[in-house]
């Protein structure tokens, strides 16, 4: 199955359950014969306030085991969610999950520059993965996830929440149906004010790169799923004003790209100051657009018309986590692959190359 954000017919089908305020997936289809089992790899502030919780509320998928570089989290976890010891693990031993039947999924849920080490361990164990985003901090690293996980005759999704969220499926709606004419321009943005300076996400060795690579990439997906297109050129500039802090990486970085159709779409993205959680799709006959757009909670948007978008809200992780264990339970493709993050991922690359060379890059 094509990606909702793509295909119209697959997303009319999506989006009617999200319209009628029904949960999006799982809820017309039976109860599972048995439920996907999830590892959790990488126990931080992710996987601990979001994705493990989210486990609980999943209908098709339950927490089967863990993979911590450190023996006080695996302690926690295994009081907390009753682990037993077999499917406790660290980074070195993932290989012994061949022999674990227990765990069909690994979630990848580590700081970016790790992600290819620890999903290509876990495809040659012979499980499926999902990643968060971004998928990686090159493409050629993204490439040998994808390949890792074909050899191994595995699945590979990407965690792109926001595939999933009624009101950014909605907007996807209004777009792909023209409901106020053919699109002309977008404008999104996503940024937040960092804390702690001496956290990875400061770490370009450990991040690839600062805000862009964090949180830009959702305004560079609400981009590309509301224009259903591929850009063709970026320009971008990035700037700092503590040289100290973002010594390493932009701290704020605005964009633009052109897409074949000649839509524009502007972008900004940043570390320094909060407040940017949005987008905006201007058409031929009106407008539309969410604030907050990104958010676990509390979506919501407005229309040129007077009319809101305020779609009920629901566990986007539980959401995000059940379509992919309904994919491999029906054997079908994600609809959000490793293909998909590869792409976000060649696009940042130019983006940063236009940052750095003040010249547009083809892509
Ligand atoms: P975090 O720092 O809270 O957790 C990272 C985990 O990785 C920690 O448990 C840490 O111990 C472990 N780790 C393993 N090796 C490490 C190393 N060498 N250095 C530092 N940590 C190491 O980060 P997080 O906020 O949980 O983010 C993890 C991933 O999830 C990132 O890729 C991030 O982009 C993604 N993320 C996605 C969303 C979303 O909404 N989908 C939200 C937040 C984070």
């Amino acid at each position: 199955m094509k990606s909702p954000f793509v295909s119209r017919r697959d997303f009319l089908k999506t989006s009617t359950l999200a319209v009628a305020g029904l949960p999006l997936l799982g809820a017309l289809a039976a109860e599972p014969k048995r439920k996907i089992g999830f590892a959790l790899c990488g126990l931080g502030n992710l996987s601990t306030h979001q994705i493990a919780p989210a486990l609980q509320q999943s209908q098709f998928c339950r927490l089967a085991g863990i993979v911590t570089g450190t023996p006080a989290k695996a302690a926690r976890w295994k009081a907390q969610y009753n682990i037993p010891d077999r499917s406790i693990y660290n980074y070195d031993t993932m290989a012994q999950m061949a022999d674990n039947p227990d765990i069909d999924v690994v979630y990848v849920v580590t700081p970016n520059a790790l992600h290819a080490e620890s999903a290509i361990k876990a495809a040659k164990a012979g499980k499926h993965v999902l990643c968060e985003k971004p998928m990686e901090v090159s493409v050629e690293k993204c490439q040998q996830m994808i390949d890792a996980c074909r050899e191994a005759k595995r699945q590979l999704a990407i965690g792109y929440r926001l595939h999933f969220e009624p009101n950014n499926l909605e907007c996807v709606r209004l777009a792909r149906e023209k409901v106020f004419g053919g699109l002309k321009s977008i404008k999104a943005g996503f940024g937040f004010a960092i804390g702690d300076p001496k956290q990875w996400r400061l770490n370009k060795a450990l991040s690839g790169g600062g805000p862009m690579m964090d949180v830009g990439i959702y305004a560079l997906q609400a981009m590309r799923y509301l224009s259903g297109q591929e850009p063709v050129s970026v320009s971008a500039i990035a700037t700092t004003t503590d040289k100290v802090k973002f010594r390493d990486i932009e701290e704020t970085l605005a964009w633009q790209m052109k897409f074949p159709g000649g839509i524009l779409a502007s972008g900004n993205t940043t570390y320094g100051f909060d407040g940017n959680n949005f987008f905006t799709a201007q058409a031929e006959r009106g407008s539309f657009g969410l604030e907050p757009a990104y958010n676990y909670h509390g979506i919501q948007g407005t229309r040129s018309d007077g009319k809101t978008i305020e779609l009920p809200d629901m566990n986007q992780f539980a959401a995000e986590m059940d379509d992919f264990a309904q994919c491999i339970l029906e054997n079908r493709p994600t609809r959000v692959p490793g293909e998909e993050g590869l792409r976000d991922v060649k696009i940042m690359m130019a983006i940063y190359e236009a940052a750095r060379t003040g010249q547009a890059v083809n892509l």
